[in-house]
């Protein structure tokens, strides 16, 4: 399998993986989504919410506000030794939020909870979490823990995981008509004509639609759109609690785990 790096940034990586295949290329993709972990606020004590919102909405706000996560420094709360419901420092961060309004009304934002582990906060300062009126106020501890994708939306490291065929476009040899309107009707602009002849500008950014194919007026078309059965472009964008490169690091990980417990079973069924 050969790996080729187009675009790589602290929440976006965009990679070209060949001499792969479907099966692969979905389980990791499904990983990524549902099975890497990552640090969420899961219980919240309300110690005073004179706010105009529910206890119940501000803990879901605090649930979906994203938080960098050490994945090497706590454990999953089911493989923890403590096995205790409450949860021990191997296991658990606790987050404080104390506001108030003294002046007038105003924005509370994620920047203002303070975190007992500095590695360990919101990945913005700028996520508001409520806004509260003269004299209202605001003060609870918050529990997070790791978790997955699978049991709650909060607990998914990516914002965005995709992948889709390595586009193959082969224009026609000859000049054409040069009516440009398969250049035209394309919305990620991949061809161009000139001088009656058409030229690719830029074959990553296919899609594969073939709408250009179909707005040929020539039948058959002479462009020919196909994909290359074993290329992948994958792209994986991270809400910012992991680096992007560690979801897919993790979720590789996490498929050679799974591929060993289903061996094991096996071996178990026929002995
Ligand atoms: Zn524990």
């Amino acid at each position: 399998m050969k790996i080729e790096i187009l675009e790589k940034n602290d929440t976006n990586l965009r990679i070209i993986v060949r001499d792969a295949d479907v099966p692969l290329m979905n389980a990791l993709r499904r990983l990524a989504l549902a099975e890497v972990p990552c640090m969420a606020i899961e219980e919240v004590v309300m110690i005073e919410n004179s706010s105009i919102l529910q206890d119940e909405i501000i803990a879901h706000r605090l649930g979906l506000t994203p938080l960098k996560t050490d994945l090497d420094a706590y454990n999953l709360p089911e493989e923890c030794e403590c096995q205790s419901e409450f949860g021990c420092p191997q296991c658990r961060v606790t987050l404080t939020l104390d506001a108030e309004a003294k002046e007038g009304t105003r924005t509370v934002y994620s920047g203002e909870i303070i975190s007992e582990n500095p590695e360990i906060v919101p990945v913005s300062d700028k996520v508001p979490i409520i806004k509260l009126a003269k004299n209202q106020k605001l003060k609870l501890e918050a529990y997070a823990r790791l978790g997955r994708g699978k049991n709650h939306a909060k607990w998914q490291p990516v914002s965005m995981c995709a992948y889709k065929y390595y586009p193959k476009i082969t224009p026609p040899a000859e000049k054409c008509e040069g009516c440009s309107k398969c250049a035209d009707i394309c919305p990620k602009k991949v061809l161009t004509v000139k001088d009656d002849k058409v030229d690719v500008r830029d074959l990553l950014a296919c899609n594969l639609c073939m709408d250009c194919v179909e707005a040929c007026p020539q039948k058959p078309s002479p462009l020919k759109i196909e994909w290359e059965k074993n290329a992948f472009i994958l792209n994986i964008e991270s809400t910012g609690v992991l680096p992007p490169e560690r979801v897919l690091k993790e979720a590789t990980k996490l498929l050679g785990k799974q591929l060993n417990e289903f061996e094991e079973q096996i071996k178990a069924e026929q002995s």
